[in-house]
């Protein structure tokens, strides 16, 4: 849909893995359809994935005792942050259960108080209610070790954390995610089958109605 403005937040270190042409494909599709895309590519901006003072410009609100949620609430306020978080995607390996150290960077560093939430702000009233997420990523655990009943657990009981408690928590709707079960383990065709799969869901992405983020859709 011409107009729309896609985030792709990426967090893979090699152009030539999954997640690399997982990107590509994306950044393709949606420019062909004539969204504006832009891509933070992590690694590769050497992201700063630590929450330090840093962060704040110019004096601190209490200077005797930091508290990074109550500074980074009061630099945005006075225009001190960066406020450069449009739609968003999500590409990334999982590690240990969740996203790569330097995208939960991200979430903490750009997601501050006053720009994403504000109590009582937050959930379906959360400042960044117009924007969509998708999380798009790739495990080594096969399909049915993720399974309900399987040895990992369901995987959306690891999407609760990221889905509902950082992305519904700040407003933004969620696209049921796009998970490619254990890409090394499986053949070079079955591969190329996912990449396809992927282009052809992001030709009618923008007809997708949001999940029903509740505990009911992760735990039920
Ligand atoms: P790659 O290994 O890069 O890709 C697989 C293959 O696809 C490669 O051979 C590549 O050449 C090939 N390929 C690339 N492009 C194409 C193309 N266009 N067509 C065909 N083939 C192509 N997994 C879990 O399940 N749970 C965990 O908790 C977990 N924790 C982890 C923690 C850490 C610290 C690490 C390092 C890994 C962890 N993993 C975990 C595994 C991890 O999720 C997988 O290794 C990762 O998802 C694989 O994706 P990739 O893009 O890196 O694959
Ligand atoms: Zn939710």
């Amino acid at each position: 849909m011409a107009g729309r403005k896609v985030l792709i937040v990426y967090a893979h270190q090699e152009p030539k893995s999954l997640n690399g042409s997982l990107k590509r494909v994306a950044v393709e599709e949606l420019s062909k359809q004539g969204c504006s895309v832009t891509v933070s590519d992590l690694y590769a901006m050497h992201f700063e994935p630590r929450a330090t003072r840093n962060d704040i410009v110019g004096c601190l609100h209490n200077s005797e005792e930091f508290n990074y949620g109550v500074e980074t609430w009061e630099a945005y306020k006075r225009g001190g942050l960066s406020n450069d978080l449009i739609e968003e995607q999500k590409k990334f390996p999982l590690y240990w259960f969740s996203m790569p150290a330097i995208m939960k960077g991200w979430m903490d560093r750009v997601l501050v108080q006053g720009f994403a939430h504000e109590f009582p702000n937050c959930y379906d009233s959360g400042l960044l209610k117009d924007k969509l997420a998708l999380f798009s990523f790739t495990t080594g655990g096969s399909r049915e070790m993720y399974a309900k009943g399987g040895i990992s657990g369901d995987i959306r009981y690891v999407l609760w954390p990221m889905q509902h408690g950082i992305m519904h928590f700040c407003g933004v709707k969620v696209l049921a995610p796009h998970i490619c079960f254990a890409p090394e383990y499986v053949s070079e065709e079955k591969r190329k089958e996912m990449l396809i799969a992927w282009a052809h869901r992001l030709k009618t992405l923008w007809k997708e109605e949001p999940i029903n983020c509740s505990p009911e859709w992760y735990f039920k």
